[in-house]
């Protein structure tokens, strides 16, 4: 079997590289590592005049913290492996971000493209309905979110199902997160994980050491950037990056790609795309047929923020970038990051970088228990008393504050408040696992860092528990 299908042997591979830098017994690494249960459903929904029989997946990898969490994929190419991966990965992102739940991942093999949204709406709340059964779901268990082929409106569905069947539980909407704002979600939700990409990169271009050793000047203000994937993921993180100075060259997806050294105005494109259901044809860059070789082309950043297994041992070799930027779970396979080390490329690793969106699900988990937005309470007091002490300056000092610095003032507003968190967790985090590397002057990246940061917070839990489960 090929490495590109041995996706959660390969993240286990990179837990083995980690666990030598830690002092973690060999059977507690190896309680870590394996997925705590696996639930495998077919179920038959009508689709027209026919039933069709789908097959899907709800996979909890770690329950050393309750609940666990993490998306739901529809795609064709889902399989047991790569959502037993994903899970796993969604455990160690939680532990690197310090976000206080277990790892799980779903999965629904379909390509949501064939369906029309009725049935899209009827497999999803029978899904829903499979994981209530079996408690797959909920919110003090297992808490779904938005993945590849997910969004907004099927945690809509998911949340309107399950309140249904659990009318007694307050805390119901809890139960998923990446939800509508009408239905208990939070500001900021759907751009988190691409902004989170941005901080992420940004803090880590700050360090003008690192940056001197790669040949670049600290700052993503005039960095050539190719991403690939213009979902949720890609398009955020291309706009944020976009807007804070970096020159998006090149924009690559399953059709193919679009490449203009000049950059690539990614709100026109979006525009594009939306209109034309593909970015083929766009006229203000050039077609590049191969998506996969846009990711070669010279950049200073590459973005994969698609799927897994996209750079191999097959093409490591070839890509020109300083700095990868992990928007997906997954791209980067062992063998081919073992050739990237050996170029002196900067792998900025998925369980770190990509773990916004989990963070803001965090923070719209914490408003469906609290039962009020962010700011609700303080907002007004807040704008009060800074306009005293705006009146008080003006009056001691003669000069009149403008608008505009006002604005950066005032109270947060919920979306303000998330922002923020966001970046407060990406910086930290960031620091944490680069301390990591740079204590262990063997230790070859920033994902063996984030491994050993994960494993020895989950460790520590499982230890403290005293008892194995
Ligand atoms: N699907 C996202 C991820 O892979 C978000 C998970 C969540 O918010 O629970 O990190």
């Amino acid at each position: 079997m090929s490495e590109q299908n041995k996706f959660f042997q390969n993240v286990q591979t990179y837990v083995d590289q980690a666990a030598g830098f830690t002092k973690l017994p060999k059977g507690l690494i190896e309680q870590i590592k394996i997925c705590n249960a696996v639930y495998q459903i077919n179920f038959p929904v009508k689709i027209k005049d026919e039933i069709k029989v789908i097959e899907a997946y709800r996979v909890q990898h770690s329950h050393h913290k309750l609940p666990t969490k993490g998306g739901i994929r529809y795609s064709e190419m889902v399989n047991q492996d790569e959502v037993m991966a994903l899970a796993a990965l969604m455990t160690y992102k939680c532990a690197v971000v310090n976000v206080p739940f277990g790892g799980a991942k779903g999965g629904i093999k379909i390509n949501p493209k064939e369906y029309t949204e009725d049935e899209l709406e009827r497999i999803t709340r029978r899904y829903t309905f499979e994981l209530i059964k079996k408690g797959f779901i909920g919110p003090s268990l297992d808490v779904p979110a938005p993945d590849y082929g997910t969004g907004e409106r099927e945690m809509s569905w998911i949340v309107d199902t399950y309140i249904q069947f659990n009318q007694q539980e307050i805390n119901a909407s809890a139960c998923v997160t990446g939800k509508p704002i009408g239905q208990g979600g939070v500001h900021g939700r759907t751009e988190a994980t691409g902004r989170g990409v941005y901080y992420g990169l940004k803090h880590a271009t700050t360090f003008s050491d690192d940056m001197k050793k790669l040949g670049l000047e600290p700052g993503i203000e005039g960095k050539k950037v190719i991403i690939q994937g213009f979902g949720n993921v890609g398009y955020y993180t291309a706009k944020v990056m976009q807007e804070n100075g970096a020159i998006i060259v090149g924009v690559a997806e399953y059709e193919g790609g679009l490449y203009n050294a000049k950059g690539i105005d990614i709100e026109d494109l979006k525009k594009y795309q939306i209109e034309n259901r593909t970015i083929r044809n766009y006229p203000k860059a050039k077609f590049v047929k191969q998506t996969d070789f846009l990711m070669e082309h010279e950049c200073d950043i590459l973005i994969p923020a698609a799927l897994e297994n996209q750079i191999t041992k097959e093409n490591a070799p070839r890509i020109k970038a300083k700095i990868i930027g992990e928007g997906a779970n997954g791209p980067i396979t062992p063998s081919a990051e073992a050739i990237l080390m050996k170029k002196g490329v900067m792998v900025v690793p998925d369980m770190y970088l990509n773990a916004g969106g989990v963070t803001v699900s965090y923070f719209e988990w914490l408003k469906n228990l609290s039962h009020v937005s962010f700011g609700r309470l303080d907002h007004r007091h807040q704008d009060d008393a800074f306009n005293k002490i705006i009146d008080l300056i003006e009056g001691n000092t003669g000069r009149k504050i403008s608008k505009r610095e006002k604005e950066s003032l005032k109270g947060a507003d919920e979306l303000d408040i998330v922002r923020s968190g966001l970046e407060d967790t990406m910086v930290n985090s960031y620091e944490n696992i680069r301390d990591i590397l740079k204590r262990h002057k063997k230790m070859q990246g920033l994902r063996t860092a984030a491994y050993v940061d994960a494993l020895e917070k989950i460790g520590v839990t499982y230890l403290k528990m005293g008892v194995f489960p």
